[in-house]
């Protein structure tokens, strides 16, 4: 798992900059967001740093899938209602 020292992202996924964490487990990170545009709104992040998702490649498939299932369980759980009720974006 490679991290670096300059990105936001991995010092929040480490603790090094404090978040109001919702999950976490050995892959993944997810907190509230500092300035929520929803009333949830929190972000995932994986573990391990990915620059951006043009550096995302056939070794994190299983990684993104389980972002993509975790997500709206996760909105659920917050209190977010599914469409047609209501709805969330990820
Ligand atoms: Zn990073």
């Amino acid at each position: 798992m490679s991290h670096s020292d300059h990105c936001i992202f991995c010092k929040i996924a480490a603790g090094t900059i404090p978040s109001r964490k919702v999950y976490e487990d050995d892959e993944l990170f997810v907190f509230h967001d500092l300035h929520p545009w929803a009333p949830v709104h929190f972000l995932m992040i994986p573990k391990a740093h990915i620059p951006s998702m043009a550096q995302v490649g056939p070794e994190h498939e299983a990684l993104l899938g389980r972002m993509m299932v975790l997500a709206p369980k996760l909105a659920q759980e917050l209190g977010c209602n599914p469409y047609p009720a209501g709805g969330f974006a990820s």
